[in-house]
């Protein structure tokens, strides 16, 4: 096992893609396999040294940033293992540390496909699976969670634990099971969970299964080493667009009927995202004030499916004419690059502005997403503030990201954010719906469960980490 401590190679481990400043750590750990990853924890353990569970650091909310202690890289564990099922569906058994790029190329060699389609695609199957990530896709497919067949985790004092899916299962909110001889038995949190997507605090349901509460458990309750993961057999091609409207109401509205077909996924960009598009891919439509990406797969055949679109299209008033088609494989990846660039540019502009970005992550019920989007739209206008609002349009799931020039842009970014967060409570959505807690959003957790659920999380946390090592500040302060 690699062990470094050299200042330099740390640097690298103590930042993600949120704007979390002040990270330290004594060493990074980059042990090969799972007995190494068991001993290191074996050892940190028994010494109480904190440990925080690092994957490729794509993560929005700060989640592996260490502040003192080790970090255990899991880049190394990267093996992709095996692919079963060529003509059928499909699993993977994948380490933490694979790519979720390589795999997705690797299935699609094979005729299969990972549903998992995030627009960060240097995530790692571990930290996806820590955060329960999903992504615009989620739309037809659903999260992460609905793909994990099983883990080999490593719990805080070393043992190892092979979970299945469908093998340990609550009764009501009780879950009773053995690992290496040890008996657990946990008392779940008392809370409801929002019925959208959703990534914060520990999943809690009735008779829930035990392989659920570590996913989405952001680095605080064991080491995932390795995974089972659910991949599809792909049948049909891709098909996408990109459609111009003249205001942003005009595609909250088609947004609405396009839900209706079921596509594979509907995402949303308001006018500073087309700006950024325009800086690279001249061709968007002058006058456009905002834009809708859409994609489906092709059914019987392209002018079957170019017809039941053009419909949609044409009762909305727009024009095939004025819209961007991809009908195959090779422009339908330029269009996803298209869609990604917005992500990330955003991102670049948010690092070069010399203040942290402050962003939302909110999901609320379908039937009040335009409640929340007027909310957005009436306090964003009002603020001066550069702002981009995108996303999962399809979930009402959407990014604010606003980037302050200043201190009291910042303040006034931050009272925005907050509001947000209310505001989405109070229409029964969550407050972070994939990108988890972490260190970022733990006051926004309380104002979800409350105090009182917060500490049933930590019970919980206690129960299988009694010396609380594993990923400190996440989900709890
Ligand atoms: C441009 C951009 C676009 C993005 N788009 C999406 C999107 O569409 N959908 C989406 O869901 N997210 C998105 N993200 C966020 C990010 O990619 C995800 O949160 C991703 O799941 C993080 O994976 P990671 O390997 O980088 O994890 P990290 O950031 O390294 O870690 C995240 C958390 O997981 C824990 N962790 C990591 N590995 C393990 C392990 N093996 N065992 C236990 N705990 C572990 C860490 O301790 C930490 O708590 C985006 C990010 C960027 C920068």
């Amino acid at each position: 096992m690699l062990i470094k401590k050299d200042p330099t190679f740390i640097q690298a481990y103590l930042e993600d893609s949120s704007s979390l400043k002040g990270g330290c750590a004594d060493e990074v750990a980059i042990p090969e396999n799972l007995e190494e990853v068991s001993s290191f924890l074996k050892n940190a353990n028994s010494k109480k040294i904190p440990v925080t569970i690092s994957g490729a650091g794509t993560g929005q909310a700060g989640a592996r940033i260490p502040y003192g202690g080790l970090v255990l890289s899991t880049e190394k564990l990267n093996a992709i293992k095996e692919i079963k099922g060529l003509d059928k569906d499909g699993i993977a058994s994948v380490g933490a540390g694979v790519l979720i790029k390589d795999l997705k190329e690797t299935c699609e060699k094979k005729g299969l496909f990972y549903t998992y389609d995030p627009t960060e695609q240097t995530a790692f199957v571990g930290g996806t699976i820590a955060t329960n990530a999903s992504g615009a896709r989620s739309f037809r497919y659903g999260p992460t969670r609905k793909y994990v067949r099983a883990l080999t985790i490593v719990l805080a004092d070393g043992s190892v634990f092979s979970l299945k899916k469908g093998s340990i299962r609550a009764t009501g909110r009780t879950l009773e099971f053995e690992v290496n001889k040890k008996n657990y038995r946990i008392k779940l949190p008392s809370y409801t969970m929002p019925r959208t997507k959703n990534s914060a605090g520990y999943y809690a349901k009735d008779d829930m299964d035990l392989i659920d509460l570590f996913i989405g458990q952001e680095g605080t309750l064991g080491v995932i080493v390795e995974a089972e993961l659910a991949v599809l057999k792909k049948t049909k091609d891709p098909f996408s667009f990109f459609t111009f409207f003249k205001d942003e109401h005009s595609a909250w509205v088609f947004s609405e009927d396009a839900r209706k077909a079921r596509p594979l996924s509907i995402e949303y960009f308001d006018q500073d995202c087309l700006t950024l598009l325009r800086e690279k891919y001249g061709n968007v439509p002058d006058g456009a004030k905002a834009a809708i990406f859409f994609e489906d797969e092709i059914i019987d055949s392209e002018d079957a499916t170019l017809d039941k679109w053009e419909k949609l299209l044409s009762g909305h008033g727009i024009s095939l004419d004025d819209t961007w088609v991809a009908m195959n494989e090779k422009t339908h990846r330029e269009f996803l690059d298209r869609r990604h660039y917005i992500p990330e540019r955003m991102g670049e502009a948010a690092k070069h502005s010399g203040f942290p970005k402050v962003s939302t992550d909110l999901a609320v019920p379908n039937e009040k997403l335009r409640e929340m989007l007027e909310f957005y739209e009436d306090n964003l206008k009002e603020s001066n503030l550069r702002y981009f609002v995108f996303g999962h349009i399809a979930n009402a799931h959407l990014h604010v990201n606003m980037l302050p020039s200043g201190d009291s842009d910042y303040n006034k970014a931050k009272r925005l954010q907050l509001a947000f967060v209310k505001k989405s409570i109070s229409l029964g959505g969550t407050v972070s719906a994939e990108h988890g807690i972490g260190k970022a959003k733990r006051e926004f957790l309380k104002l979800l469960y409350g105090e009182k659920g917060v500490k049933e999380m930590l019970e919980v946390k206690k129960a299988l980490d009694p010396n609380l090592i594993l990923g400190r500040g996440n989900i709890f302060g």
